[in-house]
């Protein structure tokens, strides 16, 4: 007789993977956190336990100016991790998660879109022809597209852009 042993499930997950879910309050951070690489959801709704239960459930980790959020039970008890954002200021809001995380250290610049969150894909120069201006297609051999919205990505302006930001954190 046959002993079949069941295949181990396994999830393809990096490990201490920074996930966030980012509050209306402060949601020019989605954007920089992407432009990280890390997946960072915006939230624009009103009721707060959908934001939790959202966090809980895809394991991302709470952005909020909002007190409220950090008295729940699911936050005040730890089940759910939130970070209550000081200032107002983009740039301090940055600095203050990159000394709560190893946000510089983790990094994956230009791997997600900024605008939707999804991982890029790499193309090549012959494949974005005819979709970027003639200059970037002149000077740049790396692209990446958004399978989402489509969107076209190229080092050079941007890449420079937030290597700089970077630096200033
Ligand atoms: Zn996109």
């Amino acid at each position: 007789m046959e002993i079949r042993v069941p295949a181990r499930i396994t999830r393809r997950r990096a490990i201490g993977e920074l996930k966030f879910i980012v509050d209306h309050n402060v949601g020019k951070l989605a954007r920089r956190l992407r432009m990280m690489g890390y997946d960072s959801v915006f939230f624009s709704g009103e009721d707060d336990s959908a934001m939790v239960k959202q966090a809980l459930a895809e394991d991302r980790t709470i952005l909020t100016r909002d007190t409220g959020i950090m008295r729940r039970k699911a936050v005040s008890s730890g089940r759910v991790r939130a970070v209550l954002i000081e200032s107002e200021e983009p740039e301090k809001q940055m600095r203050q998660l990159t000394a709560a995380f190893d946000l510089k250290g983790r990094a994956r610049p230009f791997t997600l879109c900024l605008e939707c969150n999804a991982p890029l894909e790499n193309r090549s120069r012959e494949e974005v022809a005819g979709r970027v201006p003639p200059y970037v297609y002149r000077t740049q051999t790396q692209y990446m597209e958004c399978p989402s919205c489509h969107r076209i990505y190229w080092r050079g302006t941007h890449w420079e852009a937030m290597i700089r930001r970077l630096e200033k954190l």
